[in-house]
């Protein structure tokens, strides 16, 4: 069953990796689609994050990247997926991500899923990620190490 994960992605995280790589498994088919979000402002283009990803997944069976300029409901249907699949990490994101779903299967008819993320990775984010590689702190701990080195001047 083909399913899409969807995000910013700015910058890929050690979350999203681990997120990517059970659901591929779990699914057979995953596409990890890159998208902007106009609330989360510029950083890096869609293009360098889609390329950054594919070096943390390379290898992955069952699991593709791909940029996708649109809306995600446009998304789900031109790529053929049966479901979008989210990362929880806590009720905050259960409490933002809940509506979005509802509204998905409402307006669109379109199912979304969501996986837990491993509690020891409860604490990543890409604007973690950002603040500290903006100022030039150590952010090893949150990227996946096949890009650690290779962006770590990248938003500064
Ligand atoms: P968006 O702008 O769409 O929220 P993100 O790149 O921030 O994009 O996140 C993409 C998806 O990955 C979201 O479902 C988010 O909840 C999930 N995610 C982010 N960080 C983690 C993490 N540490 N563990 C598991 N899922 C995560």
């Amino acid at each position: 069953m083909r399913v899409i994960y969807p995000g910013s992605f700015d910058p890929p995280t050690r979350g999203h990796v681990d997120i990517a790589r059970r659901a591929a498994a779990l699914y057979g088919d995953l596409v990890v689609v890159v998208m902007g979000n106009p609330d989360k402002g510029p950083g890096l283009s869609l293009e360098r994050r889609a390329a950054l990803l594919d070096k943390c997944l390379a290898g992955t069976p069952g699991l593709r990247v791909q940029v996708y300029r649109g809306l995600l409901a446009d998304a789900v249907k031109d790529l053929g997926a049966r479901a979008i699949l989210r990362g929880l990490r806590d009720q905050g994101d259960y409490q933002a991500e809940k509506p979005v779903a509802d509204g998905f299967l409402d307006l669109f008819g379109v199912e979304t899923v969501f996986m837990q993320c491993r509690p020891e990775l409860g604490y990543v984010s890409s604007s973690m990620a950002r603040q500290l590689l903006r100022l030039g702190g150590p952010a090893e701990g949150l990227l996946p190490e096949a890009i650690a080195q290779e962006i770590k001047s990248a938003y500064r």
